[in-house]
């Protein structure tokens, strides 16, 4: 591991017939980017910025977000930052006394991650303002995890809109610029992508909703797990979809869920069209010296045929 990681720091993440890959790095607190920093990562592709507030009793105010948020981009010293905005509900809890989020029948499906930013209003603004307020110290990108409508997206774009104008009034430096872009996770947003891609700045695609929601098996239940299949031929088509229509309109597509941190999906993933992967650090180097020894050529013919629904024998790749 730690001769891969010696071998691979300083490469570029290449094919071995010469496409550039970007490769970020996922992270959920901010002193996870020295790690970030010593593989190498082209930035942020996702911050969790729930886990800022997880396992306390109070919601951070606006300056401690603007704190933890700007010391994230000072750390990657000009590489892209990606803040996810809160998303809190089903698997990632508040406190059980927070928000009565664990009454709910279906957490997966209920008020949770953007749905519950827009209705508390309350929390969503200062969060906003920490997040914009850090776009004024270096390349930040805002991401809206579980967005299910473009009514979401043009009321999350407005709001934005409202308060880089608000904090302007106030004095504040934000980068005016600042992509909007959308996790897509949802499978009705995935198939309708040409459709979000108009609106969205960029995608990046949340595997372990977007499989857990596309197959209706829970990403955290162990009675189902084997049936959490990411090499599942309507998953793909979904993947593929997204990727294709993101770059018809000229838009960046990533991937940031688990799926993209296995080097067993990287040739797969690399055949589909995906050229953004973001994962965490610790998996970058196997995932770079596998994309370093794949042929684009021939991993397009591989996902032909995982499309197909003939099921390429991939080491590791768990297909049922
Ligand atoms: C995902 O759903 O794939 C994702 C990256 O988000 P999270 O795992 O935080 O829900
Ligand atoms: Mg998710």
């Amino acid at each position: 591991r730690r001769r891969l990681l010696e071998e691979q720091r300083d490469l570029p993440a290449i094919s071995a017939d010469g496409v550039l890959i970007h490769l970020r790095a996922n992270i959920e607190l901010p002193d996870d980017t020295d790690m970030v920093r010593r593989m190498n990562a082209d930035g942020v592709g996702l911050y969790r910025s729930e886990f800022l507030f997880m396992n306390r009793p109070d919601i951070p105010d606006e300056e401690e977000q603007f704190h933890a948020f700007a010391r994230v981009v000072e750390q990657m010293d000009g590489a892209p930052v990606t803040i996810r905005s809160l998303d809190i509900g089903a698997d990632k809890g508040l406190r059980d006394d927070d928000a009565g989020l664990h009454a709910a029948l279906n957490p997966a499906l209920g008020l949770r991650g953007l749905r519950l930013c827009l209705r508390r209003p309350e929390w969503f603004r200062p969060h906003l303002r920490a997040i914009l307020r850090a776009s004024a110290l270096g390349p930040v990108r805002l991401m809206l995890p579980m967005l299910s409508s473009m009514g979401q997206l043009l009321q999350t774009r407005a709001l934005v809109g409202e308060l880089q104008a608000e904090l302007r009034a106030e004095g504040y430096n934000c980068d005016p610029d600042m992509p909007l872009g959308i996790m897509v996770e949802v499978p009705a947003v995935a198939m309708a992508a040409h459709y979000f891609a108009g609106q969205a700045d960029f995608f990046s695609i949340g595997t372990n909703d977007l499989i857990q929601y596309a197959l209706a098996v829970d990403r955290g239940d162990d009675d189902v797990n084997d049936l959490f299949d990411p090499l599942h031929a309507g998953v793909l088509a979904m993947i593929q979809y997204t990727i294709a229509a993101g770059h018809a309109r000229g838009i960046p597509v990533a991937m940031c869920g688990e799926m993209a941190a296995n080097p067993a999906f990287t040739a797969l993933l690399l055949g589909l069209g995906l050229r953004e992967f973001s994962m965490y650090s610790g998996a970058i180097p196997e995932v770079k010296e596998t994309i370093r020894q794949t042929n684009i050529v021939e991993a397009e013919a591989l996902a032909a045929r995982a499309l197909s629904g003939e099921m390429p024998v991939l080491p590791g790749g768990g297909h049922s």
